[in-house]
C-alpha cells in the first residue's frame, strides 16, 4: 500500500458522511375520544358522554367519567345550592 493510498483512505474517512441523527420518533397521536354511554347513578338513564366534552375534561385535568346525567346534574346543582347545608356528597 502506498503512502498515497493510505491519505486518500484517511481523507475519505474524515469527509464520510456522518452518521445519520437517530430517528427521532414522532409524538404519540393525541388521545382519541369516542362518545361513550353512560347509565345516570340517580336515575338509572343512559346518556352520551361525548367525545368533545371528554376532551374538555380531559383539558382541565378531569379525567373521570360523570355519573349523572345531564337533567340530575342540573338539579343536583339546584338542589345544592338551594341547601347548602346538606353535604354534596
Ligand atoms: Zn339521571
Amino acid at each position: 500500500m502506498s503512502n498515497k493510498t493510505v491519505i486518500k483512505q484517511a481523507i475519505n474517512r474524515i469527509l464520510s458522511p456522518p452518521v445519520p441523527a437517530p430517528v427521532v420518533k414522532p409524538a404519540p397521536p393525541a388521545p382519541k375520544y369516542v362518545d361513550k354511554t353512560i347509565v345516570c347513578a340517580g336515575c338509572g338513564a343512559s346518556f352520551t358522554w361525548e367525545a368533545t366534552d371528554q376532551a374538555y375534561y380531559a383539558r382541565i385535568g378531569t379525567l373521570s367519567a360523570p355519573r349523572w346525567c345531564p337533567p340530575c346534574r342540573r338539579k343536583r346543582r339546584e338542589f345544592f345550592q338551594a341547601h347548602p347545608e346538606f353535604d354534596r356528597k
